[in-house]
């Protein structure tokens, strides 16, 4: 199922996008049945790429894989063509954006210290900021429309805009390439688009994203690949079109969902069904 994807790779991110490659992966939770199995994965030659896929296929273990922080198993995880063994979390994080599906509570903290501690893997020690920082730290702000929050404490922000100043923290480190686990989820559809938007159109040297997400739709609109996660295996690797497909929806999620063509750009889109087969009478 898996295809190529170098007919995406992109040029405005120049010759050389900071990539991760998943080799042989075979991962198990202890005393866990459940395995993810990646044979091989490319990630990063694409500006957006959207996992999607029902719950507990294994999405989240995934990004957790390729950030380096769980084991690849048998396999390797390689960060621009050398494995990640032995890197240390910083070198990593000074390339990989990493956002956890549940963020550490740092409550007490004002969103632009939150941010700032974004910048740790390219800080000499905890709290010296250099004017580099700060612009960093600015800019990630701006971009996620927060900068009048900054001064708040995380505990006094709804769950979008702390879920909002989370992606600030990652974007102000400034990666080659970022991994998102549901970055909308929380997020008011205005606000969600806006994330979108912003993930899927950076400029020049910016991140490429790697977005988890169950808002198959907004993937479809934004991304120019898809992964579809199926039980710890990738079902299908390719364009929305791929994957938004009435029999691959199906497979993966049932008789709710139906195909349609999205009225403005006519690509695929998701439509949930109130009953399981349409005409027919409420059960
Ligand atoms: P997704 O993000 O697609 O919802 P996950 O990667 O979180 O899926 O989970 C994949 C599978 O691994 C599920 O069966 C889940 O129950 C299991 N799992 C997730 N985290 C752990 C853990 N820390 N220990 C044991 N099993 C886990
Ligand atoms: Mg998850």
């Amino acid at each position: 199922m898996s295809s190529s994807r170098d007919s995406h790779a992109r040029e405005h991110h120049g010759p050389n996008p900071t990539t991760l490659r998943l080799r042989a992966v075979r991962f198990r939770y202890e005393d866990s049945a459940w395995s993810l199995s990646i044979s091989d994965l490319q990630l990063g030659s694409e500006r957006i790429t959207c996992i999607v896929g029902p719950n507990g296929s294994g999405k989240s273990t995934l990004l957790r894989i390729a950030a380096g922080i769980l084991p690849a198993g048998e396999g390797s995880v390689s960060l621009n063509g050398c494995s990640v063994d032995g890197m240390s979390r910083r070198t990593i994080a000074r390339v990989v954006g990493y956002l956890p599906q549940e963020s550490p509570a740092f409550f007490d903290y004002a969103v632009e210290a939150v941010v700032g501690m974004g910048r740790y893997a390219h800080t000499r020690g905890i709290g010296i900021m250099t004017d580099r920082d700060t612009r960093a730290v600015n800019h990630a702000l701006a971009a996620v429309n927060m900068t009048a929050f900054r001064g708040r404490p995380l505990s006094h922000l709804s769950g979008g805009e702390r879920r909002r100043a989370l992606i600030a923290s990652v974007l102000a480190q400034e990666p080659g390439i970022l991994l998102l686990d549901e970055p909308t989820a929380a997020l008011d559809p205005h606000h969600a688009v806006a994330v979108m938007r912003l993930l899927s159109d950076f400029e020049g040297d910016g991140p490429s994203v790697v977005a988890v997400t169950h808002d198959i739709n907004l993937a479809a609109l934004f991304s120019e690949r898809m992964l579809l996660l199926v039980d710890g295996r990738i079902r299908v690797d390719g364009t929305p079109a791929d994957v938004v497909r009435p029999d691959v929806m199906q497979e993966a999620y049932g008789e709710d969902v139906m195909v349609r063509e999205h009225p403005e750009t006519g690509g695929p889109i998701v439509v949930a069904r109130r009953w399981p087969v349409a005409g027919t009478p409420r059960p």
